[in-house]
């Protein structure tokens, strides 16, 4: 089984915010022990209290007005967000990650959030798809996918949604491989939660401030196959002319098919 840990980054309300991101961390069942101690052990080393209350929630690192935050400096905390991204940039070959960018007003009046999810969804659909083929259709590249999200966030909204999909399918056909409706966890105690956390924050500095820095530490970790871009997702305006990787990669494979 395949689990992908989803979290979101930017307000729908603010008006001052033009992107809501959906950012996602596909993990092999085995490798979520890994994963987990990896973090916690890198977590540990920052040597800020007990390793349980230190919660890796990118915004509230980067504001510094929380504890433990508070009182390091900012250039010391964006380090941190930078450091917990390059384990997530040399995690085991199985961990790949999602995100799709909605441009909020070009997706009005539908709901970015619900949006995104269900783009997501597809992604993930489609990958677990693309690893039974690569299996030859064998019994053992047979995967179930299952979806976990911040309780706090979205619990209600998105669960009916999935229980929608699930029912009448998507745009995109049906989410046959996902085994369930979405399990809600508390972000404070799930450590690949707050890794989808500093994913979907990284991708939003990208798209809302053009500011690379933490994007580019993961940015080859997105699901992609034969140098197709299938894990990163950018809905931007429509007049333009977007030369992100996303909408390259999308641009390279149009051509190729015409
Ligand atoms: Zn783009």
């Amino acid at each position: 089984m395949y689990l992908v840990y989803i979290d979101g980054s930017g307000s729908v309300k603010n008006p001052n915010e033009k992107y809501f991101i959906l950012g996602g961390v596909s993990v092999f069942e085995r490798q979520i022990f890994h994963l987990i101690k990896h973090v916690d052990e890198f977590v540990e080393s920052l040597d800020l209290g007990p390793p349980e209350d230190v919660e890796l929630h990118a915004s509230v690192i980067a504001n510094g007005r929380e504890k433990p935050w508070k009182g390091v400096p900012r250039k010391e905390r964006l380090q941190i967000v930078e450091n917990a991204l390059e384990i997530v940039r040399q995690s085991h070959g199985s961990v790949s990650l999602f995100a799709i960018a909605v441009h909020k007003a070009q997706r009005a009046p539908n709901d970015p959030v619900e949006y995104a999810f269900e783009e997501i969804c597809n992604r993930f659909n489609l990958q677990l798809k693309r690893i039974y083929n690569r299996a030859e259709k064998k019994e053992e590249g047979k995967h179930r996918g299952l979806v976990v999200m911040d309780k706090s966030n979205y619990e209600s909204a998105l669960q009916s949604l999935a229980r929608t999909f699930r029912v009448q399918g998507t745009r995109w056909g049906e989410l046959r491989n996902l085994a369930e409706v979405p399990l809600f966890v508390d972000s404070q105690a799930s450590r690949i939660i707050q890794i989808a956390d500093l994913v979907a924050w990284a991708v939003r500095r990208r798209y809302e401030y053009q500011d690379t820095r933490y994007f580019d530490k993961i940015v080859s970790r997105f699901d992609s196959e034969g140098g197709v871009l299938h894990g990163l997702v950018h809905f931007g305006p429509n007049d333009e002319n977007c030369h992100c990787p996303a909408c390259l990669s999308r641009a390279i494979r149009d051509a190729a098919i015409q």
